[in-house]
C-alpha cells in the first residue's frame, strides 16, 4: 500500500467503525485502538499535507476558532410547527387536511420531538459542505466548523445520495453528557448549567471548535428537503436518511387513523424518560410527500404537520424548610427541602433555589404549596408559589447572613449571585471539601479514601489540611468507625503512592478557586514548576492562553497567603510533584523564551491547538490579542483583518506558519 492508500484505508477504518458507534450505538472497536487508528492517521496527514481531506476523521477534534459566525440565507426556509395539545385538536387538523385533500387516504408519520437547537446540514457530492443554525428561519449562523466536531454528524455520506441536498435535525446534549459536564463544573467550583437545550444551543455558538468537541452532542435528524431525493414519503425519507449514514432515532411509527397517532403519544409520554436525550411532544406528519406540497405552508408553518407537546411535567407539594449547602469553595447554595413526590418517574425531595434573588423573585418561603417543574434539568426546580395556598402566619424569607457551618458573616460581591463564607480556613465544610477534592480521582487520585473517611478524620482532629494527610499512621488510623488493620494500611499506602502523582494533577488537587483541570495543566505546562508559578505576577499570569484576570487574580492570592505557602512547603517535603517530569521536559526547550505569540486564522499542516502547544512547549507564551507586547502575529488562512491592521500599525511581525515551523 502507498501512503495515499494507507490514508484512504485509516479514514475509512475510522468513518465505519465512528457510525457504527456513535450512530448506531453498536461498538465495533476498543476505545484505544481506534485511538491508535486515528493517531496514526493524525502522524500520517501531518507528514503529508498534499493528501489533506476537509472531511477526515481527524477533523473532529476542533482547533478552528471562529470570533464572528457569519450570517447566511437557507436555500428553503426553516419553518415552526403548529401545536396542538389534545386528542381533540389533532382531529380538527386532520379534518382540515381531508378537506384539502379531497377523497384520498392520508397517513400519517410520527416522529418524537427533540428539544435542542435546530440545525440546518448542506451536503454537496457526499460531503458536509455547511451547517446553519435555524436563526429566525429566513437566515442563520453558520456554525460549520462547531458542527464538524459531532462525532453523529456524518462527514461524508455512504450509498446512493443526491448531488445537493439538505437535511434538518436537531442538536441535542444527552442527559448522561450533561450530568458529567456539571459533576464537573462543580467540581471545578463553577455553576452549573440549566439544562441540556441552552447548553446543546450554547454550545453551537462557542467560538472554540476544540470546546465544542469535548462536548458530548449529538444531531438527530427528521427531514430533507431538495429535488430528486428519490423518496416519495416521510417514512422512507427517514430511512434513506439512516442508509446515507445518518443517526435518525427509530422511535417512529407509520399511522392511519388518529386513535394510532394517540397511542403513539401516550405511549411515549410515559417511556421518554427511558430515552437518552429531552423530547418536549411528537411531530405528526402527512406521510405522502405530494400530499404535503399539496397542503403546503401558512405564513409561518406546514400545513401537512403538526406538533402534540406533552404536558410539561409539573406537580405541586410542600415546602417543608430552606437549607443552605456550603461548597468548597465557600459558595452558598440554597436547597428547598420539599414534601416526598412524584414526578417525571422519581420521588423528588429537594430542589435547588440557586440564590437569593431567585428566592426574592419568585418569594418563596418555608410553608409555602409551590409548584416543581422537571425540564432537562437533573435537579428539579421550583417555578411558582400557589399563593391561594399560603399559610396566614407566613413571613418573607430571610436569606442567611452566616454560614450555616461555621457562623462567620457571609459576603457576596457585586456581579456574583451567590453569597460566600470567606472563612476558608476555619469553615469546616470548605476545610473538608477542599482534603475530599485532593484525594479525588482526577486530582490525587488517593485509593483506599473516601469522603466520608476524611470527614472522620477531620472531626477526629486528625487532619485540618491536606497536607496532614502525609502525617497519618495506621495506629491513628485504625481505630476510626469501620477502619481494620487492612483498609488502615490502605489508607495510608495510597496517601504515600500519591506522591508520583504528576504536577499537572497536583495543580488542579490544590483546589484554586476557578483552576479547573484544565487550567491547572496550562499552568504547570507554561511554568513548569510551582516556585515559578508562586511568584508569577497577574500580569504574566494573563499572559498564559486562556487565563483571564479572575483566574490570575485567584492564583496569586492563593500563594501569597502564607497559610497556603506552609502547606506547599509540607507537601514538597513529604516528595509531592512541584514540576513538570523529565521526560515532559525533555519535549520542551526555551527558544522562543519571553517572545509572545498570536495566533490567527487557519493552518495547514498543524492545526490551531498544536501550534499553540509548540509555542508553550518551546517556552513561548500564547496571547489571545494583539498589543506592543506582542512579539509575532502567526498568519493562517482567513485571518481577522483588524489583526492584521492593528499588528500592522504596532510594528509587530508578522509570519507565516512555515516561517513559525522554521522557528521551532
Ligand atoms: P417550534 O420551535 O416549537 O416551532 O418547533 C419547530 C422545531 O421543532 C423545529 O425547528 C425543529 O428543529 C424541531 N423538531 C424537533 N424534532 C422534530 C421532528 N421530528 N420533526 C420536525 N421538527 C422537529
Ligand atoms: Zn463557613
Amino acid at each position: 500500500m502507498n501512503t495515499k492508500q494507507q490514508i484512504e484505508s485509516l479514514r475509512a477504518a475510522l468513518r465505519e467503525h465512528n457510525h457504527n458507534y456513535y450512530v448506531l450505538d453498536n461498538a465495533t472497536i476498543s476505545d484505544y485502538d481506534f485511538d491508535m487508528k486515528l493517531k496514526d492517521l493524525q502522524a500520517l496527514e501531518e507528514k503529508h499535507p498534499e493528501f489533506f481531506d476537509a472531511t477526515s476523521p481527524t477533523r473532529r477534534v476542533g482547533g478552528t476558532v471562529t470570533k464572528n459566525f457569519e450570517t447566511q440565507v437557507h436555500d428553503q426556509r426553516m419553518y415552526s410547527l403548529d401545536n396542538s395539545y389534545s386528542k381533540e385538536d389533532l382531529e380538527d387538523w386532520e379534518k382540515r387536511i381531508q378537506k384539502n385533500l379531497g377523497d384520498v387516504e392520508v397517513a400519517f408519520t410520527c416522529e418524537l420531538k427533540y428539544d435542542g437547537a435546530s440545525i440546518s446540514l448542506t451536503y454537496e457530492d457526499g460531503k458536509l459542505v455547511k451547517a446553519l443554525t435555524r436563526g429566525d428561519g429566513f437566515q442563520g449562523d453558520n456554525v460549520t466548523t462547531n458542527i464538524k466536531t459531532i462525532n453523529s454528524v456524518p462527514l461524508q455520506l455512504t450509498g446512493d445520495y443526491p448531488l445537493k441536498f439538505d437535511i434538518r435535525g436537531e442538536i441535542v446534549l444527552p442527559f448522561e453528557g450533561f450530568a458529567k459536564m456539571n459533576a464537573e463544573r462543580i467540581e471545578n467550583g463553577e455553576e452549573p448549567y440549566m439544562n441540556p437545550r441552552n447548553t446543546a444551543s450554547g454550545s453551537l455558538k462557542l467560538q472554540d471548535s476544540t470546546e465544542v468537541a469535548k462536548r458530548p452532542l449529538d444531531c438527530l435528524l427528521y427531514g430533507i428537503v431538495g429535488q430528486n431525493i428519490g423518496v416519495i414519503s416521510q417514512w422512507q425519507m427517514l430511512d434513506k436518511a439512516r442508509d446515507w449514514g445518518f443517526k435518525v432515532p427509530t422511535a417512529a411509527k407509520l399511522c392511519k387513523t388518529t386513535d394510532e397517532v394517540m397511542e403513539f403519544v401516550e405511549y411515549w409520554d410515559i417511556h421518554r424518560h427511558d430515552l437518552p436525550y429531552e423530547t418536549d411532544g411528537v411531530v405528526i406528519k402527512v406521510n405522502n410527500l405530494q400530499h404535503q406540497d399539496e397542503l403546503g405552508y401558512t405564513s409561518k408553518s406546514p400545513r401537512w404537520a403538526m406538533a402534540y407537546k406533552f404536558k410539561a411535567e409539573q406537580v405541586s407539594t410542600v415546602l417543608n424548610e430552606i437549607t443552605y449547602q456550603v461548597g468548597r469553595t465557600g459558595a452558598i447554595t440554597p436547597v428547598a427541602n420539599l414534601e416526598p413526590v412524584l414526578l417525571a418517574g422519581t420521588t423528588v425531595k429537594r430542589a435547588s433555589l440557586h440564590n437569593a434573588d431567585q428566592i426574592a423573585k419568585l418569594d418563596i418561603r418555608e410553608g409555602d404549596t409551590v409548584f416543581v417543574e422537571k425540564g432537562g434539568e437533573i435537579i428539579p426546580k421550583i417555578i411558582s408559589v400557589d399563593f391561594a395556598k399560603r399559610p396566614q402566619n407566613s413571613t418573607p424569607t430571610q436569606y442567611i447572613d452566616h454560614c450555616p457551618e461555621c457562623h462567620t458573616e457571609l459576603v457576596r460581591t457585586e456581579g456574583d449571585a451567590k453569597h460566600y463564607c470567606v472563612n476558608y480556613y476555619g469553615c469546616p465544610t470548605q476545610i473538608t471539601g477542599r482534603i475530599q477534592h485532593y484525594i479525588s480521582r482526577k486530582a490525587m487520585d488517593i485509593e483506599g479514601m473516601g469522603s466520608e473517611t476524611v470527614t472522620l478524620l477531620f472531626q477526629e482532629g486528625l487532619i485540618t489540611n491536606y497536607a496532614d494527610l502525609y502525617t497519618l499512621t495506621k495506629e491513628q488510623v485504625m481505630p476510626l468507625e469501620r477502619m481494620a488493620e487492612k483498609s488502615a494500611e490502605n489508607l495510608v499506602n495510597g496517601v504515600a503512592a500519591s506522591v508520583q502523582i504528576p504536577f499537572e494533577h497536583v495543580m488542579f488537587a490544590l483546589g484554586i478557586r476557578f483552576v479547573g483541570e484544565t487550567v491547572a495543566k496550562k499552568l504547570a505546562k507554561a511554568y513548569k514548576n510551582i516556585d515559578a508559578l508562586m511568584i508569577a505576577s497577574k500580569e504574566e499570569l494573563t499572559a498564559v492562553d486562556e487565563i483571564g484576570e479572575r483566574i490570575a487574580q485567584s492564583v496569586v492570592e492563593f500563594f501569597q497567603n502564607e497559610n497556603n505557602q506552609k502547606i506547599i512547603e509540607r507537601l514538597k517535603n513529604y516528595g509531592v510533584q512541584f514540576e513538570l517530569s523529565a521526560e515532559k521536559l525533555e519535549n520542551q526547550t526555551e527558544k522562543l523564551k519571553g517572545q509572545i505569540f498570536v495566533v490567527s486564522g487557519v493552518f495547514e499542516k498543524v492545526s490551531r491547538d498544536e501550534l499553540k502547544k509548540m509555542i508553550e512547549d518551546n517556552g513561548g507564551k500564547v496571547g489571545t490579542s494583539v498589543s506592543s507586547k506582542t512579539t509575532y502575529l502567526v498568519a493562517g488562512d482567513k485571518m481577522g483583518p483588524s489583526k492584521r491592521t492593528k499588528a500592522e500599525t504596532l510594528g509587530v511581525q508578522i509570519i507565516s506558519e512555515d516561517d513559525f515551523l522554521e522557528m521551532v
